[in-house]
Order: C-alpha cells, then sequence, then structure tokens
C-alpha cells in the first residue's frame, strides 16, 4: 500500500499539505508526516509501495505469551479503571464488541466483570491467541461494512485501532451505525499528537510508530470524527498507565540519543543498561506524565461517547 490521501477527510489534493517533519525508520526508510490543508489532520505520507502486514510481524506487534508480564499486571489494572468508568456512565450495559480486540485482554477482563463479550481482530495469531488462551469469540475477517455479529451492543470500544485504519467508504460511521444500540456507549483511545510527549519527541515519538500508524489524532480531530459518527462525547481522558508513562520514558531516552523502540526493545532485548535506565527515568516520566495528563496534554486520549444518532 501507498498512502497519498488524509485518513480523515480523503481529501484528493494533499501534494501541497505541508510537511511536519520526516521520520526514518530503523530500516532507513523515510516517511513524511503531513498536515492536511483541508481538515489540519496530521497523518503519514508515502508514496512509495509497502507491503503493510510484514510490518505487523515485528516490534510489539509480534504474539507472545504475556499472562504473568508486568505489561499484563498493568494492563489489567488500567482495563478495569476503564471498565468502571464504562459501568459508571451506561450502568445497563450487558454487550461489549471490542474492535481491533488483539489478543483478547480487554474482553477478557470485561467478561470478568459481567459483559458478554464479542471482539473483531484480522490479525489471525492474535484473534487464535484470544480463543485458545481465554476462549473468545473473535470474528477475524477485514471489516468493511454491515454488522458483524447479528446483534448491535450496548458498549463498542477501539483502543489503538483507529490510527492505523483509513476512514474512507465511511468506514467508522458504517462500524458505530451497524453495530451499537441507539444510547450505547462508544469509548475510543489513540495516541496524542498534542501531548508533552509528543511535542518534546518530535519525530523520535514513540507513538508515531510508522507506517502502521497513518493517523496521529489531536483530541480536537478525533472528537470530530466521534461527532461526525452521530456520537456525543461525555467524558475524556489522558492518562495511560503503561502507554503514557512507556511513552514519556521513550521521549526522555530520546533526549540522550536513544533511537531505537521502548516496547519492543524491553520485550525483545532487555538490556542491563537499558532496565537501568528505565529505572533512574520511570519516577521523572511518571511525574511528568501525570502533570501532561492533568493539562489534557498525556500521551493518549481516550473518549468515552454515547450514541445519539441512528441515521
Ligand atoms: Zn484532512
Amino acid at each position: 500500500m501507498i498512502n497519498i490521501t488524509c485518513p480523515v477527510c480523503i481529501n484528493k489534493e494533499t501534494k501541497s499539505d505541508s510537511i511536519v517533519f520526516k521520520v526514518v525508520t530503523d530500516s532507513n526508510e523515510t516517511y513524511q508526516i503531513r498536515k492536511c490543508q483541508n481538515c489540519n489532520h496530521v497523518y503519514t505520507y508515502f508514496t512509495h509501495d509497502i507491503d503493510i502486514s510484514a510490518y505487523y510481524d515485528e516490534k510489539d506487534y509480534t504474539v507472545k505469551d504475556t499472562k504473568e508480564s508486568i505489561f499484563f499486571k498493568i494492563q489489567k489494572l488500567e482495563y478495569n479503571l476503564v471498565l468502571n468508568k464504562i459501568k459508571k456512565l451506561n450502568p445497563s450495559s450487558n454487550t461489549l464488541l471490542d474492535f481491533g480486540s488483539g489478543k483478547g485482554l480487554f474482553l477478557k477482563f470485561a467478561r470478568e466483570k459481567g459483559y458478554a463479550v464479542k471482539g473483531v481482530e484480522s490479525s489471525v495469531p492474535r484473534a487464535r491467541y484470544a480463543k485458545d488462551h481465554f476462549g473468545l469469540e473473535i470474528n477475524s475477517d477485514y471489516y468493511k461494512q454491515g454488522m458483524v455479529f447479528g446483534e448491535k451492543f450496548d458498549v463498542l470500544t477501539m483502543f489503538h485501532v483507529l490510527e492505523h485504519i483509513h476512514l474512507s467508504e465511511n468506514l467508522l460511521n458504517n462500524l458505530i451505525t451497524a453495530n451499537l444500540k441507539l444510547n450505547g456507549t462508544l469509548v475510543i483511545e489513540v495516541p496524542n499528537f498534542n501531548s508533552w510527549q509528543s511535542k518534546w519527541a518530535g519525530n523520535r515519538w514513540l507513538h508515531l510508530d510508522v507506517p502502521r500508524h497513518i493517523s496521529h489524532f489531536t483530541p480536537a480531530i478525533l472528537k470530530k470524527v466521534i461527532a461526525d459518527s452521530g456520537c456525543v462525547v461525555q467524558r475524556e481522558s489522558y492518562f495511560s498507565l503503561h502507554l503514557g508513562i512507556v511513552g514519556m520514558v521513550q521521549t526522555i531516552f530520546s533526549w540522550f540519543g536513544y533511537k531505537g523502540f521502548l516496547i519492543a526493545d524491553l520485550k525483545n532485548k532487555k538490556s542491563l543498561g537499558l532496565l537501568t535506565g528505565l529505572l533512574v527515568v520511570l519516577p521523572l516520566a511518571t511525574i511528568l506524565e501525570s502533570l501532561a495528563s492533568l493539562c489534557n496534554q498525556g500521551g493518549v486520549v481516550r473518549c468515552y461517547a454515547v450514541k445519539t444518532v441512528q441515521p
């Protein structure tokens, strides 16, 4: 695939979109981060044809059994906080669909809270992991449009999905219209391009993650996309224990010349130097990221919305 159009407004006139900066990957490929002159959305622009599926077989996208890891425990804590918030906003909700459900962790915790859960995950190894390890029902067809499971759900969640996909052919609209009940709850979390960690790291920000991420959302653009899909945002949150703090750690590392991808390095090539650096930097990163979140400038933006329009 190539990407030469804005993933949000599908503006065809992208040649004159301004370049925010360029990113050079480990494998020495250069990508432009551009800002759409039509809608102000920031996106990854590349004209050389790449096999995007190959990029999901490396870095943090490889399927590892991480059930006993510290990441697992942190994610459990974080997801339970999100689930409590959903239940507070929508006390009568019983059914939940996670779009881009990955290895099924969020669905597993949601089921433990009493939800009847289903997932959509187009990566077959990850979908299989969710089925084999947690006994979850996962659809792994590549979503185009329409209802996925023959029913609408009370809750639709999308964690770190929207930055990977082109919203052409009204993908988000279709998904919400066909799969979320009227007055149902929508939860979307993406990296926050307006965050301190993004501004401070520039083209070395952890969550740029090109070319997998084609969109780099600001909270304003995310809220516009949600509003255009017939939903009203009720709550916003900017704090993430795992992705927010890890992102801030990489930002601080980047000041000292680190050019790696921290999530992958922590999973695959833990060195004493890396772990020592992590321990030294972690307290500062936690303080800075907490302050950033209080100022709505944390490394992620998570919106809770209610569907108010059924077209
Ligand atoms: Zn645009």
